[in-house]
């Protein structure tokens, strides 16, 4: 089963993602986090992706690409996987479908989690996770079970994203809006276009995408 998580900054789809990869054992590629990782380690792609992601505005279409490409040829891809922030503009959703051709490969599903912008500003504001293993939290909604350690690894550090300040919010659901929305029509065209309603609580969120998903 390969998957689409669709949805605005902050509507859930890292939560959603990491909550399916555990009951259906798929890989979770997360062009964020890829792009966190070059970033760190100062990679020639993170170091041209860095200021564009601390603004909020979008990484070149062509290094995200040429980076989901490179990690779906990986083996584990095989056996299905989610992909959460890509694509994000109908080029990037092009260029997707011709990847994915390429290598025999095809989505089966595409989840959209809908909320609204209040909601989103409210939920990245709140959002931190694990400085170890990156379990994502939020300080109102999803508190650790012990206050200050980390529930899946026990770690007692956390971390808030860079980019993740009012201003870049504001920027992130704008581009989100104008570039990022027209792939719910595109998606609805192929037929393989899902609805989940973001607002609910995060185990209500899980259980209709495990619904949308348990009907394709
Ligand atoms: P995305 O990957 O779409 O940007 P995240 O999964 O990181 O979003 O979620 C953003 C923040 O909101 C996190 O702090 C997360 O704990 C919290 N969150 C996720 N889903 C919900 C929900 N349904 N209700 C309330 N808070 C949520
Ligand atoms: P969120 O889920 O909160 O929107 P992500 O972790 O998906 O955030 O993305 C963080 C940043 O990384 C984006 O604001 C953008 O700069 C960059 N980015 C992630 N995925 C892509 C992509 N597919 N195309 C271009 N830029 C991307
Ligand atoms: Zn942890």
């Amino acid at each position: 089963m390969n998957i689409i998580l669709l949805g605005p900054p902050g509507a859930g789809k890292g939560t959603q993602a990491k909550r399916i990869v555990e009951s259906m054992g798929l890989v979770h590629l997360s062009t964020g986090d890829m792009l966190r990782t070059a970033v760190k380690n100062k990679t020639p792609c993170g170091l041209e992706a860095e200021k564009l992601m601390d603004r909020g505005e979008l990484v070149s279409d062509f290094v995200v690409m040429e980076i989901v490409s490179e990690r779906l040829d990986e083996r584990d891809a095989r056996g299905g996987f989610i992909l959460d922030g890509v694509p994000r503009n109908v080029i990037q959703a092009q260029m997707l479908g011709e990847a994915l051709d390429e290598k025999g490969m095809s989505i089966d599903v595409v989840v959209e989690i809908i909320a609204d912008d209040d909601a989103l500003v409210e939920r990245i504001g709140g959002r931190f996770a694990c400085g170890e293993c990156g379990k994502g939290y939020h300080k109102e909604f999803k508190r650790p079970e012990v206050e200050g350690v980390c529930d899946r690894c026990g770690s007692t550090k956390f971390a808030v994203r860079e980019d993740d300040t009012p201003a870049t919010v504001r920027n992130r659901l704008k581009i989100y809006h104008s570039q990022t929305e027209p792939l719910v029509q595109f998606y609805e065209k192929v037929g393989i276009l899902k609805k989940v309603d973001g607002m609910a609580d995060i185990d209500e969120v899980a259980e209709q995408i495990e619904n949308a998903i348990k009907g394709v």
